[in-house]
């Protein structure tokens, strides 16, 4: 029976003979048949993933050499463009379109020797927090409890990963959709430092927001895959030219001084001498009333016990908080209603079947039609705040803040290399609990939008269980293009601290 743990162990069993990819493909396809409740998947791949498997199978036979990604079975949130496939962005307007190429992360992978088994359904346009935002697919179930959310809006990835569907699966994060579904759905969920993966072939939410994030069930296995799809891009012009460090490799190098004693690594990739971490916590963040108390006395006890271990851990104030939820909001939205405008009708998608349909009805019933409730708020919200006389009192004041909120993020990692917070206030909701009340699910996404506003990298990881049964986990946070340092940081943790178990289904 095939079982998987790591990146690592799994392609040790391929080596050795065994197991085989065909094995792998054949233990998701099967398990995507019998969880299809969940809803995880848009689209599964069956056929060409097990011919991928087959050949990679033989090319191994062959003694060829493999990738770093050889056989890793990956699934892939419906915003990626996998040529030649679907993809919608779980939306109505995007029917029956094909994409004409890969998205350099599609590339990537495949070169490296990944089997893509599918799309993984989300919000429509990845806006949302609960995947009810899902009018073409439907909602994603929370496999740990059906009648909760999953989260939003990579609910399908996250899913994906808690319910054993594939090895890792790729999301995009614009305010947390990596870090919120991972909170909820007690996986891990990495969003790099805008900039550090390529953009290009991931359908536009807010542009200056956006990037692809990883979901898996260990550091190392979010760190191999990292590796693989980071780094400059012609195609996207926000990609970073910055040297792409070998983030699994200082992994397993201090793996052994964890062990040993407390050597880490320095953001640069060198070994740094015994150092303890310099940690904040932001006092607004732990005090906010929307937390949860019992999230906030584990956060609190969490850090009494790295003060304990020799790290520092200070709460510092952080009187920027009420403002970035609003900023936020304001600026996705003007962004949104920008990148959303090519969905026309004209060339591609849905287009609206009343032969009457003149100028500019056939771009208004094709509008009206193709766009849920959600994504239409969202487009009039951002016309209105980018629309005259209105510009300077919303999208002008919104970059100010995101503007201060820069320059201090600077100060705070003078001084910390981590910053931490819950990653949400609450553990997952129940589903219809929110989707009736737009800013109350907005606010839900107090923690994870910092990073996004910010473009600093992020983690959630599942260190703790509610007395509800559900997971929860801790945000951390380091400077821009620190991921090495935050990947050591949480590589150390979830070896020392007991994580989340998710229950077998
Ligand atoms: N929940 C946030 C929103 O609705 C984040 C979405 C995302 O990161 N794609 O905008």
């Amino acid at each position: 029976m095939f079982s998987y743990t790591s990146i690592h162990d799994y392609q040790e069993a391929l080596k050795n003979g065994s197991v085989l990819c065909r094995d792998a493909v054949l233990y998701y396809l099967n398990r995507i048949q019998r969880l299809a409740w969940l809803n995880a998947y848009t689209r599964v791949y069956s056929q060409e993933a097990l011919e991928t498997a087959d050949r990679l199978d033989r090319e191994r036979r062959e003694g060829r050499e493999s990738g770093r990604l050889h056989g890793v079975v990956i699934g892939i949130k419906d915003v990626i463009c996998y040529k030649d496939h679907p993809v919608s962005a779980g939306s109505k307007i995007l029917e029956n379109f094909h994409s004409p190429y890969h998205a350099t992360v599609v590339e990537r992978m495949i070169r490296e020797g990944a089997i893509i088994i599918g799309h993984l359904n989300c919000d429509e346009f990845a806006m949302g927090s609960s995947n009810e935002n899902a009018p073409v697919f439907g909602r994603v179930k929370n496999a740990v409890d059906p009648e909760r959310v999953p989260g939003g809006s990579s609910g399908g990835s996250a899913v994906a990963i808690q319910a054993s569907l594939c090895m890792l699966s790729l999301g995009s994060d614009t305010g947390g959709s990596v870090r919120q579904p991972a909170d909820f759905c007690g996986v891990l969920g990495l969003k790099p430092t805008y900039g550090r993966i390529s953009r290009y072939g991931l359908i536009a939410y807010a542009s200056s927001f956006d990037q692809i994030g990883i979901f898996g069930r260990n550091v190392t296995d979010l760190a191999v895959l990292l590796e693989v799809i980071s780094g400059f891009d012609r195609h996207d012009a926000t990609s970073s030219k910055r040297e792409v460090p070998a983030y699994a490799e200082g992994l397993t190098f201090n793996a052994q001084s964890v062990t040993q004693g407390d050597d880490r690594l320095s953001v640069n990739g060198h070994q740094s001498s015994k150092k303890p971490y310099r940690i904040a916590l932001l006092k607004e963040a732990l005090d906010h009333p929307s937390l949860d108390p019992e999230i906030r006395s584990r956060i609190r006890e969490f850090a009494t016990d790295l003060r304990l271990k020799g790290h520092i851990v200070e709460e510092i104030s952080f009187d920027l908080l009420d403002f970035i939820v609003p900023a936020y909001y304001i600026l996705t939205t003007a962004e949104a209603s920008s990148n959303l405008s090519r969905f026309d009708g004209v060339r591609y998608g849905h287009r609206t079947a009343d032969p009457e349909a003149g100028f500019p009805d056939f771009y208004l019933k094709t509008r009206s039609e193709g766009f849920g409730m959600e994504v239409k708020r969202r487009i009039l919200l951002g016309t209105f705040v980018l629309s005259a006389g209105y510009y300077e009192a919303y999208f002008s004041q919104a970059q100010k803040v995101r503007k201060i909120l820069t320059e201090r993020t600077k100060l705070i990692f003078n001084d910390f290399d981590i910053i931490l917070t819950p990653t949400v206030p609450t553990t997952a909701f129940k589903s219809g609990e929110k989707s009736t009340d737009p800013v109350a699910m907005y606010l839900a996404d107090l923690y994870t939008v910092y990073a996004n506003l910010v473009g600093i990298p992020g983690i959630s990881l599942p260190l703790f269980t509610h007395t509800n049964g559900m997971p929860f986990g801790i945000q951390a946070m380091t400077y821009q293009f620190r991921e090495l340092s935050l990947l050591q940081f949480s590589y150390e943790l979830m070896q020392q601290y007991k994580s989340y178990e998710i229950p077998t289904l």
